[in-house]
């Protein structure tokens, strides 16, 4: 498996709670190299634009309030199979149903405030570092 790079963030309620290193090292021990990473405090248009594909769903309101309730660390990581690896390494999207061990099941504080968000696919990896990231930002 060649190394391939995903896209994630710690949400607010982990930077909140000064959990930006716990969640990292969670990742780092999971086998992924931080290439990248920044603070952020997402603007609206950022947030409604980040999770456009989410745009109908009932909760889309409430999680583009979320996002932007406090400061986010937008990061790229990479490894082998990175972006499986992270979906791993976070846990399920809703915290009870998370693995033991996961950023999720050690870290959520409900469905919406998980803390973490990693791509689903590699496609869509590609397209969420870009909205983040500049190509020279990222130094593998
Ligand atoms: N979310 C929510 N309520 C739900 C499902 C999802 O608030 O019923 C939020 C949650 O923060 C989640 C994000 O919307 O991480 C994106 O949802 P998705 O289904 O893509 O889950 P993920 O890929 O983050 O596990």
């Amino acid at each position: 498996m060649a190394t391939e790079r995903t896209f994630s963030i710690i949400k607010p309620d982990a930077t909140r709670r000064n959990l930006t290193g716990a969640v990292t090292t969670l990742l780092e021990d999971g086998g992924l190299r931080v290439v990248a990473s920044k603070r952020l405090q997402l603007t609206k248009e950022q947030a409604e634009g980040f999770y456009a594909v989410h745009r109908e769903r009932p909760f889309f309101g409430e999680l583009v309030s979320f996002m932007i309730s406090g400061p986010v660390v937008v990061q790229v990581l990479e490894g082998e199979n990175a972006v499986a690896r992270n979906r791993e390494i976070m846990g399920a999207t809703n915290p009870a149903n998370a693995d033991e061990g996961t950023i999720r099941k050690i870290h959520a504080e409900s469905i919406e405030a998980n803390s973490v968000h990693g791509s689903d696919s590699a496609e869509n990896a590609a397209t969420e570092i870009a909205y983040f990231f500049k190509p020279e930002e990222i130094v593998g």
